[in-house]
């Protein structure tokens, strides 16, 4: 018999590439992965995380039993605890001294079924997502602009682009697979122009015709000055502003106040003005363009207005809604799009409704049966563990992610939770720093377990299918959330499987989801009947999918059509501002943190692949020469690094890709792996006060050698 192979999705980054597995020895958990060659977003490519997923599929640290206070306990002792912990502060303290912390790792039905217990049955707005750290102000950015948290472009629109501006995006380590797709489509049309714009030159620049080596955190002025530079020369689409927008007139005198002319552009941006009238040249004469941004872009105290300095220059030149055309946010996790979806944020409801619209609470108060609906908003993440810290939140319930490492100001987070009254952790992973302070243990299921679905960064659903059964006594996650909120007294939580939340989640998608009330983006009703076998088989599909787009959506806003209660797309007026925390004489440094190639996230599944330790095998400082030479570092030395709120040491790596006066961590090591420190120790945390995400970008460090007592 040959083996059987199972098509499902890699549990990394946003792209959402398509796997298939094949079982060799399932009982020992050996498969065979390759890229599935059908799925839309990766074709059969693979990167080097995706192509190691079987090496991290064993037994090795997971957690397979529930555990209180360090003894094994059985599911229903674990499950009746829980709710009896929350039930009883809940009802001393009120629904906001509780708290759930998700994970873009879930899956969205696990995701939905959180969502309702807090927001519809414990009466809370009390949940946020790690999500929150890597792409809420691409979400203020795109509902602020379309009325709506909806994703404009496609993958084919990189390949259709004439002219690709990369902003705050190392497109090459972080969704390797989008920016393969980007490197076929410069080999097969040399015509094809790529900006990178970044304070790194990064892997990404390899395949870049211009590198803006830009000051951190100047976008929004290089985007404002762009506006100026397409008003000046005559490029604005003046029918697509007349047709579809609104506010342009203010948005184009706010982007003269503060970007007049392109020597003060590039002045500000640090970077020349031949390379800046390059850029707005291109961006001006190329009918297709795609400006792609990401962590650099959200990770910032202004990280919505960056968004939206992007965007109000596609709308003023038309850029938007055709093919290779579009502002295209690129979600850092697997599934940060699905838990959009839900309202897994703590500023959101729904199927994209709002927790201050009256007729939305109602509407989902309604379709779920309860008249508890939170109706405002929750604590965003860095406020989350603040509260927690404070006491505020007594009962913090955690789910698949490490925020004693990936949180800034990290610390806090860890005092925060050595003190908190109960903490909860489920995951599948047994020893992450979270886990440690974790009160009650629940083992989760791990990707090669989980069944359910997930959306990729262009609003690609796709089916996340089991290649085993759950190990030892491993659970769905909203298996055990809904065991939880029935022991809580909660109906509507008696799921039998995955298909079942993804079939109320659709139909609340559509639920009163018409004109007279407000259009909603998010609609997949035309799932809202889907049965097993139909969910079994579900193939990739972008949202919206309804009844009149049964195959769901390419691309949208192709004839205006914005979510806005005028349907037409609002400019944003932007002021541009610098980080918050600039450096300074006692902290000279601006400390950058971001991904590795070859690792994800806290390393709890990548670090179980030799091939992928190679590349980095520990904790790295990357320096300019000239800074290196001036604090008489050598290669390889160990550096430590110091801001306001915390301190590690690092490797030191001496290389020109980093402008002088700024060093670059990654974010993976953890104190399970590294005595050295975790870099979100020292990350400030200012969050932007639109989206809530944190300025991890741009911290203050000082740097200085470190020799071993
Ligand atoms: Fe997985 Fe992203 Fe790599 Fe695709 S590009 S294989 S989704 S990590």
């Amino acid at each position: 018999m040959s083996p059987t192979s199972i098509k499902t999705t890699c549990p990394y980054c946003g792209v959402g590439c398509g796997i298939e597995a094949t079982l060799i020895d399932p009982e020992n958990h050996i498969v065979d992965i390759k890229g599935d060659a059908q799925h839309p977003a990766n074709f059969g490519r693979l990167c080097s995380k995706g192509a190691t997923l079987g090496d991290t599929v064993s037994l090795e640290n997971r957690l397979l039993q529930p555990e209180i206070d360090g003894q094994t306990v059985d599911w229903d002792s674990a499950l009746t605890h829980v709710a009896r912990r929350f039930s009883a502060i809940v009802a001393e303290h009120g629904p906001d001294a509780v708290a759930f912390y998700v994970s873009g790792q879930l899956l969205t039905e696990d995701y939905y079924v959180a969502n309702k217990l807090m927001k519809g049955f414990i009466g809370s707005a009390n949940i946020d997502t790690n999500s929150r750290l890597c792409m809420s102000s691409a979400v203020v950015g795109y509902k602020r602009a379309f009325g709506a948290d909806a994703v404009p472009c496609n993958y084919e629109d990189l390949e259709q682009a004439e002219l690709i501006v990369l902003v705050g995006s190392n497109t090459a380590w972080c969704h390797p697979v989008a920016f393969q797709r980007i490197r076929r489509a410069k080999e097969s049309n040399p015509a094809l122009k790529i900006v990178v714009i970044d304070p790194r030159a990064t892997s990404t620049c390899d395949i870049a015709d211009l590198h803006l080596s830009i000051r951190p955190g100047m976008d929004a002025l290089l985007f404002n000055g762009l506006l100026t530079y397409l008003a000046e020369t005559e490029s604005l689409d003046r029918d697509f502003i007349d047709r579809h927008c609104q506010d342009f007139v203010p948005t184009l005198l706010a982007a003269r106040a503060s970007a007049f002319d392109l020597d003060e552009v590039a002045a500000g941006c640090g970077v020349t003005a031949h390379d800046v009238a390059q850029l707005f040249a291109w961006f001006a004469n190329h009918k297709k363009v795609v400006t792609v941004y990401s962590q650099g872009i959200n990770q910032s105290g202004s990280g919505s207005d960056k968004c939206n300095a992007i965007i109000n220059c596609h709308l003023a030149s038309g850029k938007i809604g055709k093919p290779g055309c579009g502002p295209f946010s690129l979600t850092g996790q697997p599934n940060a799009m699905g838990g959009r979806e839900v309202g897994g944020l703590a500023n959101m409801l729904a199927a994209h409704m709002d927790l201050e619209n009256p007729r939305h609470v109602d509407r989902v108060g309604r379709f779920w049966g309860s008249d508890k609906v939170a109706n405002r908003q929750g604590l965003k993440a860095v406020e989350l563990f603040d509260a927690v810290a404070e006491g505020r939140v007594k009962a913090v319930w955690i789910m698949a992610t490490n925020p004693v490492v990936s949180m800034p100001d990290a610390d806090k987070v860890k005092r925060a939770l050595q003190q908190c009254e109960l903490v909860v952790v489920s995951d599948c992973i047994a020893n992450t720093d979270t886990m440690a302070l974790a009160h009650v243990k629940l083992p989760a299921t791990g990707w090669s377990e989980k069944d359910g679905t997930v959306t990729n960064l262009e609003r690609r659903i796709s089916r996340q299918r089991p290649l085993f059964p759950p190990s030892g006594q491993a659970r769905p996650d909203w298996w055990i959330i809904s065991q939880v909120a029935r022991r809580m007294g909660f109906a509507g939580f008696d799921y039998q499987a995955s298909a079942d939340i993804f079939r109320e989640h659709a139909a609340l998608s559509g639920f009163e989801n018409d004109s007279m009330h407000g259009v909603r983006a998010f609609d997949i009703s035309a799932f809202a009947d889907i049965d097993q076998v139909r969910f079994d088989a579900l193939q990739p599909v972008q949202w919206p999918v309804t009844a009149k787009a049964t195959q769901g959506t390419a691309r949208l806003f192709g004839d205006g059509g914005f979510y806005t209660p005028h349907g037409r797309a609002s400019f944003v007026p932007i002021v541009p501002r610098g980080p918050v925390h600039a450096a300074d004489a006692a902290y000279q440094f601006t400390l950058n943190t971001g991904r590795l190639r070859d690792q994800w996230h806290t390393m709890t599944r990548t670090a179980l692949a030799a091939k992928l330790n190679s590349h980095k095998p520990e904790p790295t400082v990357e320096i300019h020469p000239a800074d290196a030479l001036q604090l008489g570092f050598r290669q390889q030395g160990l550096a430590r690094l110091t801001s306001r709120w915390g301190s590690m040491l690092a490797r030191v790596d001496i290389t020109v890709s980093q402008q002088p006066g700024s060093v670059f961590v990654p974010m993976h090591w953890t104190e399970q792996l590294s005595s050295r420190g975790r870099v979100g120790a020292l990350v400030n945390p200012v969050v932007d006060p639109l989206s809530g995400q944190p300025e991890s970008k741009q911290t203050p460090v000082r740097v200085e050698a470190w020799q071993p007592r």
